[in-house]
């Protein structure tokens, strides 16, 4: 039976860069991931293009990914404006007067991915594992078995687990999950257009539709139009004339006529939050852990610093002679990760629940909301800080987890 000190389940964004932070260690680690290799080393374009915040750049400069993606993928977001239901009002961010010039950055999610498996593979003691299915998972205070479909068994230290939203091993774990379901899909591309965008992102809460526009490197944009699953398919399949007219119009027409570049993706909209990130030898990480609304883009940059605060503190138990899986280890991060991730993430539910509120009490609370943020200057760069993390989060004082508010409203399920 093979024997390893760490195996991570699931070999996406997450775990593939938890592999990049182990690397300067002495672990044997052993990525496992169901696709074949040649779609985790050559990973194709899948309609996400991630807006990455300063946080995540110095992570990803720290593990050596940032140097590997040509500048020309890299696109700035030096602005960003939100505007409700058919009025013109808007609700503007920018850099003007702070210590940054961008607010963040945009990457596509298969660039970043070709960085991490390109970084990962020069590691000795990294060993990633395709074409393999986690279908077994147990772990006591010896240690930890992980059984895959095709009966091979592994027998490791510690599991780390990023094996997406829907993780399978925190069932076989018994971690429990919140989970709400939108009801809504949403639908991303590129597209080109007219006017250019000057690298501001845009964020539409129209009346039964959302959209966003998000600037990439010359008159280009990814697009996000988020919309009640039961109408997902009218869009997907709506002829390409009549579906960049109705971009055009849902973007107020300002960036005059708009053409569809490459496919339309659908992603169902459900967010989950893990009620604990952590149990006896075990981790969850990622969406895994904690998969968000994109609204806010937070979910890989949430991964990304989980992961690293992870691979910090078990190196730390290193240094010290103490086991790396050892309980005090995984709470630690467990508390500091859930730390940062609960504000987020029902602040990201809130707006979702907000704007997607036709009633009139609701619309006139967007109204407010939007003028409220414009007059009140804190409350903006508030808000720009928790966004980009410019600083990291270490500058803001985050809320207890047990003052948090409820949203009761949104379909919630526990899962086991
Ligand atoms: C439309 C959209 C826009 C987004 N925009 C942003 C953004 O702007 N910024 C941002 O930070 N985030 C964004 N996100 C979120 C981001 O996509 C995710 O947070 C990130 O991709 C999660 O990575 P992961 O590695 O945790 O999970 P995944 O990418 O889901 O990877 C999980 C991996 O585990 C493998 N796996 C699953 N089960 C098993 C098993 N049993 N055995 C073996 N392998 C298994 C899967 O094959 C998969 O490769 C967006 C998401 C969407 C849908």
């Amino acid at each position: 039976m093979k024997r390893v000190d760490v195996v991570v389940i699931g070999g996406g964004a997450a775990g593939l860069s938890f592999g990049c932070s182990l690397a300067d260690t002495k672990l044997n680690v052993l990525i496992l991931e169901r696709q074949s290799l040649k779609d985790i080393r050559s990973p194709q374009y899948d309609g996400r293009d991630f807006a990455i915040t300063h946080h995540s750049k110095k992570v990803m400069q720290e593990l050596g990914l940032w140097e590997r993606i040509d500048s020309s993928e890299i696109a700035p977001l030096e602005a960003a404006k939100v505007v409700d239901g058919a009025s013109d009002y808007t609700l503007a961010f920018d850099t003007h007067g702070r210590a940054v010039n961008e607010l963040g950055y945009l990457i596509s999610n298969h660039t970043i991915r070709q960085a991490i498996y390109d970084q990962v593979v020069e590691a000795n003691n990294v060993e990633v594992q395709a074409e393999c299915e986690v279908t077994g998972l147990s772990t006591d205070d010896q240690g930890a078995l992980v059984t895959l479909a095709s009966g091979e068994q592994i027998e490791a230290e510690m599991v780390v687990s990023a094996d997406n939203r829907f993780s399978s091993t925190r069932r076989m774990m018994g971690i429990s999950a919140e989970m709400f379901d939108f009801g809504r899909t949403a639908i991303v591309f590129r597209a080109n257009h007219q006017r250019p965008h000057q690298q501001t992102a845009w964020e539409c809460f129209r009346y039964g539709r959302t959209l966003a526009l998000l600037p990439l490197n010359g008159d280009r944009a990814s697009v996000v139009i988020t919309v009640p699953t039961s109408q997902a398919d009218r869009y997907l399949n709506m002829e390409p004339a009549l579906f960049n007219a109705t971009i055009a119009e849902g973007l107020g027409g300002q960036f005059g006529e708009m053409e569809l570049v490459g496919q339309r993706y659908a992603y169902p909209l459900v967010a989950v939050h893990a009620n604990r990130l952590h149990s006896t030898r075990f981790v969850l990480l990622g969406d895994a852990a904690v998969g968000m609304h994109p609204v806010t883009a937070h979910g890989y940059n949430l991964g990304l610093r989980g992961q690293a605060s992870l691979a910090k503190r078990m190196k730390q138990a290193i240094a010290n002679g103490e086991p790396f899986y050892a309980e005090p280890v995984l709470q630690h991060y467990d508390h500091r990760q859930q730390l940062a991730s609960r504000p987020i993430f029902h602040g990201t539910n809130a707006i979702v629940r907000l704007f997607t509120n036709e009633t009139l009490p609701a619309k006139l609370l967007r109204k407010a909301a939007l003028r409220f943020g414009n007059h009140f200057p804190p409350v903006q760069w508030g808000i720009i800080h928790k966004l980009t993390e410019v600083g990291g989060m270490s500058g803001l004082s985050l809320p207890k987890l047990d003052t948090l508010p409820s949203f009761s409203k949104i379909p919630r399920y526990s899962v086991r």
